[in-house]
């Protein structure tokens, strides 16, 4: 079974509980205004396999307490998606959480069938005109679906509104050595960060003429 992915990261803090590996999937037709991985956003032909993924993450699955399955949108690979929580729920004990950026109603059917393999899942489209206040969301429409024993147990601390006290992105670098975010920005964290890049960047051109 192929399946096309963005990339893959351990370990990953802040979408959800302990340190998780992240899985991107490659993908995405729904195009949200303001969506802040739009490179996630084109379908690419992939001769990478489920097994070959599985194998990639093997290494980290003895320290991880959870995996969050996000993207691009991983219900535009619904058989891919299936088959690899199957394979990870046979060797994995942890969580494991699910972005997706349909409405629930659309994938409720598709949900059941992956049942009881996503412990909980954020459904819905970033909205960039809705408010972002609610841990775990870009967008308070998004809504958060306990769907497990586990995940009502591990994920009902984040219906709750964002603290300043709260973690809320991972600075990490793939496997090409670009830098990314993982994690939920607040609004304005992407200017300022690229602002502060620029400046960063202005610096060390004036310390090397
Ligand atoms: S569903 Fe996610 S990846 Fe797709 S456009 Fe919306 S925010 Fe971006």
């Amino acid at each position: 079974m192929n399946i096309s992915v963005s990339r893959i990261h351990f370990p990953v803090t802040t979408l959800g509980p302990g340190k998780r590996i992240g899985i991107w999937f490659q993908g995405c037709s729904l195009r949200c205004k303001g969506c802040l991985s739009p490179d996630t956003w084109q379908v690419k032909d992939s001769h990478f396999t489920v097994a070959q993924l599985i194998d990639q993450v093997q290494e980290w699955l003895p320290f991880a307490d959870g995996i969050t399955i996000s993207g691009g949108e991983p219900f535009e690979q619904p058989d891919a998606l299936l088959t690899l929580l199957r394979e990870i729920k046979q060797r994995f004990k942890g969580n494991i959480l699910v972005y997706s950026g349909y409405e629930w109603g659309v994938i409720e059917d598709s949900v059941a069938q992956m049942s009881p393999y996503i412990d909980a899942l954020i459904s819905e489209p970033f909205n960039v005109e809705i408010p972002q206040t609610l841990m775990l969301r870009g967008s308070d429409n998004q809504r958060l679906h306990l769907l497990t024993p586990l995940g009502k147990s591990l994920f009902k601390q984040y219906q709750r509104v964002v603290t300043p006290e709260d973690k809320k992105l991972d600075l990490a670098f793939d496997d090409q050595g670009r830098l990314f975010l993982a994690g939920i920005p607040e609004r304005g964290d992407m200017q300022r960060l690229s602002q502060l890049l620029a400046l960063q960047d202005n610096t060390l051109k004036q310390l090397k003429k």
